[in-house]
């Protein structure tokens, strides 16, 4: 395999698995299994995993839209190429971080 399908084959498994984790953690947020608890203490730290489980999915989204990209400029034939200075980036750092739009020297 060459060296773009291999990365697009990161990317897409990447994409997959982030996807995955954007879906439970949106599952969890919006059915809850277990009724709001009781006691205040409890409420508490339950609003506490909410704030959690928010931030991971904003992560997770703002990481999917990384990937996205990085698919986009694999269609384009530009993925290696550094959008701060418009360098190549090198293909182990690129192996390495397959979503990544920036070379080493940039992302410094
Ligand atoms: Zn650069």
């Amino acid at each position: 395999m060459d060296h773009d399908s291999e990365l697009r084959k990161s990317l897409l498994a990447r994409r997959e698995e982030l996807a995955e984790r954007v879906r439970r953690i949106d599952k969890e947020l919006n059915h809850p299994e277990e009724p709001p608890a009781a006691d205040f203490a409890e409420q508490a730290s339950e609003q506490e995993n909410l704030e959690v489980l928010r931030a991971l999915e904003s992560e997770g989204q703002s990481e999917l839209a990384l990937v996205d990209a990085a698919l986009q400029r694999l269609d384009k034939g530009e993925h290696s190429r550094c959008s701060t200075c418009g360098g190549e980036i090198a293909s182990a750092r690129l192996s390495a971080l397959p979503w990544t739009d920036t070379c080493i020297a940039c992302a410094r």
